[in-house]
């Protein structure tokens, strides 16, 4: 009797230490995700963004993708160490633009750069015509390949119309033709 219950108690001890620990673990995981502030998502290229941004910017690119322009993302959040990085290139002019650390949407997540060329490439026509419908806009006058995703402020297209006003042709089905050699 006594063995029995001294097996009872030990496995009760376990018991007891097993879920301390395990309740310890959880804190530590909360305290960690508190901390960061941002839950960030890593897209296919290894940029990470913050999740809403990152899943609006997926769905713009599948769209984009399906429409033959491909979005590529050169940079998106960024650290305040890596912003200081970049402020500091700049001010002694070794590099592009960059935002004094604690005043880029970068650090947030929340502004991403992407390969446009000049604005008169097919993949910044799409953008400029498209982007608002996901939430993204341009927001620095000297960056065309810097967009912010901003889905409050951000006006999606009246209806029949793209982001930039066009008129959107409604696209007619073509004729189907008789293919004798298909693929
Ligand atoms: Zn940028």
């Amino acid at each position: 009797m006594p063995l029995a219950f001294l097996r009872w108690s030990v496995l009760l001890l376990l018991c007891l230490v097993a879920s301390s620990a395990l309740a310890g673990e959880a804190k530590v995981r909360r305290t960690k995700a508190k901390a960061k502030g941002t839950k960030l998502v890593r897209l296919k290229g290894g940029e990470l963004l913050h999740h809403a941004a990152a899943a609006a910017f997926q769905r713009m690119s599948t769209e984009a993708r399906a429409e033959g322009v491909s979005l590529r993302v050169t940079s998106g959040y960024r650290s305040r160490r890596e912003q200081r990085w970049l402020y500091d290139r700049y001010r002694k002019g070794l590099g592009p633009k960059a935002a004094r650390p604690g005043r880029s949407n970068h650090q947030r997540g929340l502004a991403l750069d992407l390969v446009v060329g000049d604005v008169t490439t097919p993949t910044y026509d799409w953008l400029a015509s498209n982007a608002c419908r996901f939430g993204f806009r341009r927001t620095v006058q000297s960056e065309p390949w810097h967009w912010e995703y901003r889905p409050r402020t951000t006006r999606a297209p009246e209806a029949g119309q793209d982001c930039l006003g066009r008129d959107v042709g409604v696209e007619t089905a073509p004729e189907p033709v008789a293919n004798k050699d298909a693929s």
